[in-house]
């Protein structure tokens, strides 16, 4: 049965015929590489190489190029504005572009290597085919599909009536997606630029017939793959975020200049989404492949991951869904293991094999149906065939998928006093002295080994870095999974609650100081350690085995921030709770003035730094004791039974600013006061959450939650302490 792959330029499955019929040229929009790729750019180029291995495993002789875009446009809207991100970036760390680039273009080939990306022929960068731009842009001004302004040359979209046919953005609806766009040189608003003039100072920019200048991001991928496959080609991959512009340019381009067709199939991989939403930045989701592998989560967990889904479809992106693939691979692994060790029967081929093979190549074949081809892998893993008939299948299949099966007995294997530990003990089973036998399996399971009692003997495999992290302790991924404790009676005077990610001496220095203070009295602090990733959980988990005070909830990424203060909230047995930044530092007795002043049932709220508004909209700290409008997030305290009467925090704040006054309203709404009181002893120091972000995104942040919080207070200025009687 042919491959057939949805196209995006007829809208249909089609059926794959390549233009020379055992070649198969293939071009994939590769890196930017000012920063590190994501995991989803790595989705997209785990779909290239499904489609690439299908084509080898049909014998194609497939020639496959990668660009990497070096030069520093990463949009070509944000390059038409005179910004270049790689410049930027090398600004920002002492460095020259060329220097920034080299270090990222590394990273994303040892990332690519770790996933099973097979590599392409050819990573041309688009810094060494500037002379190829040069020319093409050339050819397109000869043709007039191109006209020169100052010394900038412009595409003439109007030149080229098929601009629009891969997207469907076309005439109208096209122009009032640009009409934002002011480039008085254009002589119409759809026009993108191939060649741009180098403003004062640049540091990337070459000679050209137009002057000093860079060039324009699509030209880079029709110059580079005319050189590499010729000017027509018969695959071309990416997100479908490069639907449009980028590969409509393309389009643009290519034609325009050769008059021939340019790409027969256009194939487009749907987005990964992290959470439920876009992965950006700001959001703390743009997830790298090291960001997975210090959660202990094996790149090759994540490939999996992305078998799981179509490629046309999004994807949402868990930590739970990642632990859900990792165990997947690893039981996969564990099965082919097995496999691998048992008796060899003699192959025959057997019609049963055959089923199982359409079946698998039925579903790669059917639009890259990777969960329908994962699911028969697993159908035939499971089948009653013998088992190196079994391996056999699973061998071949995953000459496909990919997830490097062929390996395992090397990942297995064990080092060599393990490996006599365990011979010691298969003996010790032989004379029966199971007891002992057990103590060593007991030991060599304490020492990070899997050991399996199997008919053909015992076997011991190291543990997955997942496996030993569910030894040490158990992680939540949301709130939800954390139960409350709320209608439990009190069980000391004092809750204090705090988040810890990473900054283990901002932590410590706050756990200690709340509990220096409170020798006598009965407290407890409540840690959600949200998704450390340094030496910090250890040191939390190591403390709550030393002191029964404490206890920590690990969770197994950043949650937001109003999730993860609800978890500790619901944690916590405190007649009142305290909830503590990790910046503040107690410099003294805090409780006891606390439990005194919510003594009063009227107080539903009490802390240092109190702030007053007049408007809803400015807010200012105040220096004395008196009653506030809210209470800042560097120390607050509160009894835990109104919690049921104000209502947990709203977990739409993932950001923590804010969220401190939206929690002060819902106690000034239920009718309580809120004192403040400058004298409790509590010391601010560096707010890392703060400082650590760039000035524009902490902007941004701060004011969407702050909408948040005007929407739904705004036409409550009768609670504002000015406006009281
Ligand atoms: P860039 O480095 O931004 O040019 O992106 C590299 C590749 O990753 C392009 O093919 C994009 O379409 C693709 N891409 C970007 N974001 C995502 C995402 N969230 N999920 C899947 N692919 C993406
Ligand atoms: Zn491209």
């Amino acid at each position: 049965m042919a491959f057939r792959i949805f196209n995006t330029l007829t809208r249909k499955v089609e059926e794959f015929v390549p233009r020379t019929s055992n070649v198969v040229t293939m071009y994939t929009c590769g890196p930017t590489v000012y920063r590190d790729a994501h995991i989803g750019n790595f989705r997209s180029y785990l779909m290239a190489d499904w489609i690439r291995r299908v084509f080898e495993r049909e014998g194609y002789a497939v020639q496959h190029i990668k660009n990497i875009t070096d030069v520093g446009h990463m949009r070509q809207e944000v390059l038409e504005r005179g910004e270049d991100k790689v410049i930027a970036a090398a600004i920002s760390e002492g460095k020259t572009p060329m220097e920034i680039a080299k270090a990222y273009t590394e990273t994303f080939f040892q990332d690519e290597a770790k996933l099973n990306i097979r590599p392409a022929h050819e990573f041309p960068r688009a810094t060494e085919h500037v002379e190829e731009m040069i020319e093409l842009t050339r050819s397109l001004l000869a043709r007039g599909h191109a006209y020169q302004a100052g010394g900038n040359i412009y595409f003439s979209v109007s030149s080229f009536p098929r601009y629009g046919e891969l997207s469907g953005n076309i005439g109208a609806e096209l122009q009032v997606g640009v009409r934002v766009e002011v480039d008085p040189l254009k002589r119409d608003a759809r026009d993108f630029t191939l060649w741009k003039e180098a403003e004062a100072g640049r540091m990337l920019k070459w000679d050209s017939p137009w002057g000093e200048g860079f060039p324009g991001w699509h030209i880079e991928c029709s110059a580079m793959s005319m050189k590499y496959l010729g000017k027509q080609i018969d695959i071309h991959t990416g997100g479908v975020d490069n639907i449009f512009p980028h590969h409509e340019g393309e389009i643009a381009q290519s034609q325009g200049a050769t008059g021939l067709d340019f790409v027969r199939y256009w194939v487009h991989g749907q987005h990964l989404l992290a959470d439920g939403v876009k992965m950006a930045k700001s959001a703390a989701n743009n997830y790298t492949l090291r960001d997975l592998e210090a959660r202990d989560f094996e790149p090759l967990a994540f490939r999996y991951l992305c078998l799981t889904a179509r490629f046309n479809t999004r994807l949402n992106f868990t930590f739970a869904a990642l632990r859900a693939a990792q165990r997947g691979l690893t039981r996969l692994r564990d099965r082919v293991w097995e496999w691998s060790l048992g008796p060899r029967e003699k192959l025959e081929p057997t019609q049963e094999m055959d089923a199982c093979r359409s079946a698998f190549w039925g579903r790669v074949n059917d639009n890259l149906d990777m969960p329908g081809a994962l699911a028969q892998a697993w159908r035939t893993a499971h089948l009653p065939l013998p088992p190196s008939s079994r391996l056999q299948l699973l061998l071949e299949f995953d000459e496909v998928l990919g997830l490097g099966l062929s390996d395992v007995l090397a990942r297995y294997r064990l080092p060599s006093e393990a490996d006599i530990t365990l011979q010691g003990r298969a003996a010790l089973r032989e004379k029966r002295r199971y007891s002992n036998a057990d103590s060593i399996r007991q030991q060599l399971h304490t020492e990070g080994y899997v050991v399996r009692d199997t008919h053909g003997g015992t076997r011991a495999r190291p543990m997955t870095g997942q496996e030993r992290r569910a030894e040490a302790w158990q992680e939540v991924s949301s709130s939800h999974e954390v139960p409350s404790l709320i209608d439990h009676p009190d069980a000391v005077d004092v809750s204090f609650v705090l988040l810890a990610c990473n900054y283990q001496e901002d932590v410590q220095r706050c756990i200690q100081s709340a509990l220096r203070w409170t020798d006598t009295s009965s407290v407890e602090v409540v840690v959600v350690d949200n998704g450390s990733t340094d030496g910090t959980s250890r040191w939390l988990e190591d403390l709550a085995q030393a002191d029964p005070r404490v206890r920590v909830v690990h969770t197994d990424h950043i949650l937001g921030d109003a999730a993860a203060k609800n978890i500790g909230l619901k944690q916590s047995l405190g007649r009142i709770v305290i909830l503590l930044d990790t910046s503040a530092e107690v410099t003294g007795d805090l409780h006891t003035p606390l439990l005194q002043t919510l003594r009063d049932s009227r107080v539903g709220m009490a802390g240092p730094f109190g702030l007053v508004t007049t408007d809803l909209r400015h807010f200012d700290e105040v220096a004395n004791s008196t009653e506030v409008d809210a209470m800042q997030a560097y120390c607050f305290a509160f009894r835990r039974a109104d919690l049921a009467i104000v209502g947990w925090m709203p977990e739409s704040f993932r950001f923590y600013r804010n969220l401190d006054i939206q929690f002060s309203f819902q106690f000034k709404a239920s009718g309580f006061k809120i004192l403040a009181d400058r004298s409790l002893p509590v010391h601010r120091h560096e707010h890392r959450q703060w400082s650590e972000l760039a000035e524009e995104e902490r902007e941004k942040l701060s004011h969407d939650n702050f909408r948040r919080f005007l929407k739904r207070w705004e036409h409550r200025k009768d609670l504002l302490v000015v406006n009281q009687a």
